[in-house]
């Protein structure tokens, strides 16, 4: 450990209502004693020592820290400076700092802080106003003008060695661009920015429509700072750009760098970074001292070890997000939530992944979703590589999924600011992911969720956004949290995704949705309708389907009268919900608006209930069927199918499926003849959701390649990534008829082999293989060569 920020002074002449020693959950301050000893101050410098000896640490930080360390006078500042000299200086260079709110320095300590090096930032929130709003002294009084002599003094050559910088902690309600030239003015070495503290349970302030008002200030100054030429180094920008460009972070705020860094207390206690003091009361303490404990027991303290262990140590969310390489899921406080402790994304979570795409990609970038080559575990690549897949990989591939989706959100909710209907529904979402994450969870995990968002980032101008209510009120249903939303209807429909859809045909204008115990309450027009909603789950059993004991189920055709209306005919009014099998829990999705394009494939319309109990029949025998006779692809199949899409039967009585990247979850597939068919289709089709989920995260083949191979499955030639899909698919449905009995499925395994080989040889043949595409096709092989 190479940081330490030694508390000199437990008490501070300031009373900034922002302040995380004094404001916020912990209050331990209050036993502490008001200076640190002598005696303390030796121990401290002791132990510090013998660490950086026993670990040979070329330099070593301390940071004179508070309360306000300046209250220490100049000679407890020498006495300090000269014990810690005394004892680092032989055995390590020490890099001695302190931060100050600054009025308090005089000429005198000044000179202190020269003679024994000593580089202290200051605390300025901006000019006379911004700073005012919170750094005030107990009677209200402002610290402005003391803070700029303070400042004045440290620009005077004698004393600007021991100008480090200052630190702003950023308010909304300061306008970005004045106070970074406010900052620029007092002409310091670097200026940092903070987030004020905050965590799940007390979440930074956000004004009404903003999305992500922390990184739209941010990336303010960003503009400015870059149009100026940077001519003062931003540690949080700077730490973000060397991150874009494969460097290493300067701050634990951003980025994967593991903790480094432990407090002692003006008592010799040692904390955890003063920041966890807005978790909650105690939530820095180690129960380790300076008189008892060497450092290494703080290392191996667990939290410190949580933060240490860079990627592992981070959510599920936040090791799948596409960002976290340089997001690092923020300050570690800021993760926060009672309940789940750390183990959360930030709770600034779309002002990190805004904020890093808009720094790396210039001003007002949209987010950029696309893929980061080294996210994902190389164990998960050789996993998948195989053609098969464990449930903890498929896990890594939803948890991809669902960040995706959230970047979607993100990306689009810079638009949803003053919109009627997505306005208040982003901000019914960020309250919803605080309160009721899973039910968020999962209605985000719908595969026509990220469609829909992924069209309206693809082309803004069309952006559905009116979309995002119903996503939200679906939520808010599936979690049971009452609260109004407007939420429009689309062709007299009002669309819930995951839960089904209420045609009102004569409502004028949106309908008012508010979830009630059981389901919710829509208005519109003078009128209310109640509706219970849960889904329907139907039965597994041969209703409408013949399925003699241990033989294959087939449909029988449908029959006249089902209660449906003919097709192209308006729906009656009501409520339909979405159905669903409950084992595997997958969603017969004839509802959903998204569920529209799959190329040439026309989906098919509500089905009746009879052909509904049918599909689900087939569907659970096929799961099973996969179970028992190919079980390698039943966690692919039942960890990532979340929806099967029916598709109007092909005319030239072709069985038709497919997939698509946007749909994540979902697969499309005309109605077969028995759950045989549909299990081959099945994993067929689970194949592409676990390369598309794949090569969302990371590079297979080199996607500017534009050649195209010829296969044998295909009369037109084909683009690099498409073949490998194919090649992906082919690989387990050989597979699957490996394992059927008789001359015609040996016939048809070999036929898909042969293909899946031949595939593999072309796209090695033309070099369009990244190294991780190579790895994993190694796998590929690898499974092929294994059967004979
Ligand atoms: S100057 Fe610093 S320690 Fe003092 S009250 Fe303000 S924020 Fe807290
Ligand atoms: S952007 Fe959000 S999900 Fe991604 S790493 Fe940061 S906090 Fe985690």
């Amino acid at each position: 450990m190479s940081q330490y920020v030694l508390k000199i002074v437990s008490r501070c002449d300031l009373s900034c209502d922002h302040c995380y020693v004094y404001e916020h959950a912990d209050q331990s301050w209050r036993r502490q004693p008001h200076t640190m000893s002598p005696r303390t101050v030796a121990a401290a410098g002791r132990r510090i020592a013998e660490h950086a000896t026993a670990h040979r640490l070329d330099v070593v930080r301390v940071v004179l820290h508070g309360g306000e360390p300046l209250l220490a006078g100049a000679a407890g500042l020498a006495a300090v400076a000269n014990e810690l000299r005394r004892r680092l200086d032989p055995v390590t260079r020490l890099d001695l700092r302190m931060q100050s709110n600054g009025v308090l320095l005089t000429e005198e300590i000044a000179e202190v802080l020269v003679t024994h090096s000593v580089a202290v930032g200051i605390s300025l929130d901006g000019d006379r106003a911004a700073n005012d709003r919170h750094r005030r002294y107990a009677n209200g009084a402002s610290s402005h003008e003391r803070v700029l002599r303070a400042l004045a003094l440290l620009r005077r050559p004698e004393y600007r060695p021991s100008f480090a910088g200052l630190l702003c902690t950023v308010d909304l309600a300061n306008e970005p661009v004045s106070v970074y030239r406010a900052l620029l003015a007092e002409d310091p070495p670097q200026i940092d920015f903070l987030l004020p503290h905050a965590n799940w349970d007390r979440p930074p302030p956000r004004p009404s429509g903003a999305a992500t008002p922390y990184a739209d200030w941010l990336l303010a100054v960003h503009r400015a700072w870059t149009a100026d030429g940077r001519p003062v180094p931003i540690r949080l920008l700077d730490s973000l750009l060397a991150t874009a460009a494969g460097g290493t972070t300067r701050t634990e705020a951003v980025g994967l760098a593991a903790a480094d860094l432990a407090v002692i207390e003006t008592d010799g206690s040692y904390e955890q970074v003063d920041s966890l003091k807005s978790a909650y009361d105690g939530a820095p303490a180690t129960g380790l001292d300076v008189f008892r404990h060497p450092v290494d027991a703080v290392a191996a303290h667990p939290m410190i070890a949580v933060r240490q262990s860079g990627l592992d140590g981070l959510c599920a969310t936040c090791r799948a997000c596409p960002v976290v390489r340089r997001c690092g899921g923020g300050l570690f406080a800021h993760r926060f939530r009672a309940g789940s402790g750390f183990d959360n994304p930030s709770v600034y979570c779309p002002d990190l992944l805004y904020l890093v795409h808009g720094v790396s990609g210039g001003p007002d970038a949209p987010a950029d979703t696309g893929a980061e080559p080294d996210v994902l575990d190389p164990a998960v690549l050789d996993d998948l590589g195989t053609g098969y897949g464990t449930e903890t990989s498929v896990r890594q591939l939803t948890e991809v999924h669902l960040a995706k989706t959230r970047a979607l959100l993100v990306a689009l909710s810079p638009a949803t600011a003053g919109h009627p209907f997505a306005g208040p529904a982003w901000d019914r979402m960020v309250e919803l992911d605080v309160t009721a994450p899973a039910a968020v969870a999962d209605v985000l995990g719908h595969p026509f969720v990220r469609r829909w968002a992924h069209r309206c980032v693809r082309t803004p101008a069309l952006a559905d956004l009116g979309r995002l209510a119903a996503v939200a009120a679906a939520a808010a249903i599936r979690a049971g949290v009452p609260g109004d939303l407007d939420v429009p209807l689309r062709d007299g429909v009002l669309s819930l995704p995951t839960l089904g859809a209420l045609h009102w045909p004569d409502a004028t204008g949106p309908v008012t949705v508010t979830a009630v115990a059981g389901g919710f309450r829509a208005r519109a027009g003078g009128r209310t309708v109640t509706v219970p909603v849960g889904g329907v789950p139907l039965p597994p059993e041969p209703l409408g389907v013949d399925a003699p004991s241990g033989g294959p189920v087939r449909l029988r055709p449908e029959p006249a009268g089902s209660g449906e209306p003919p097709r192209g005919a308006a729906p009656p009014p009501g409520w339909r919900p979405a159905r669903r099998t409950e084992d595997p829990a997958v969603l017969i999705e004839d509802l959903d608006p998204y569920r529209d394009s799959y190329q040439d494939l026309p989906v098919a319309p509500r089905l009746s209930p009879v052909a509904a109990v049918r599909w689900a029949a087939q569907l659970t025998a096929a799961v099973r069927r996969i179970d028992t006779t190919a079980g390698g692809y039943a966690p692919g199949v039942r960890g990532l199918l979340r929806a099967v899409v029916p598709l109007r039967p092909d005319r030239r009585g072709r069985h038709r499926s497919a997939t698509a990247a946007s749909a994540f979850g979902a697969v499309a597939i005309t109605p077969v003849p028995d759950d045989a068919a549909l299990a081959e289709l099945l994993v067929h089709e689970v194949q592409h959701l676990k390369l598309a989920g794949l090569l969302d995260v990371c590079e297979l083949v080199d996607r500017d390649d534009t050649r195209l191979l010829t296969v044998p499955w295909r009369a037109d030639p084909r683009p690099v990534e498409g073949v490998l899909h194919g090649t992906y698919a082919h690989l387990a449905v050989a597979d699957v008829w490996r394992r059927r009995p008789g001359p015609e499925a040996a016939a048809r395994h070999r036929r898909y082999r042969d293909w899946t080989l031949d595939a593999l040889d072309a796209l090695h043949g033309l070099g369009v293989l990244t190294a991780a595409g190579r790895r994993f096709t190694a796998g590929m092989r690898a499974t092929l060569h294994g059967w004979s």
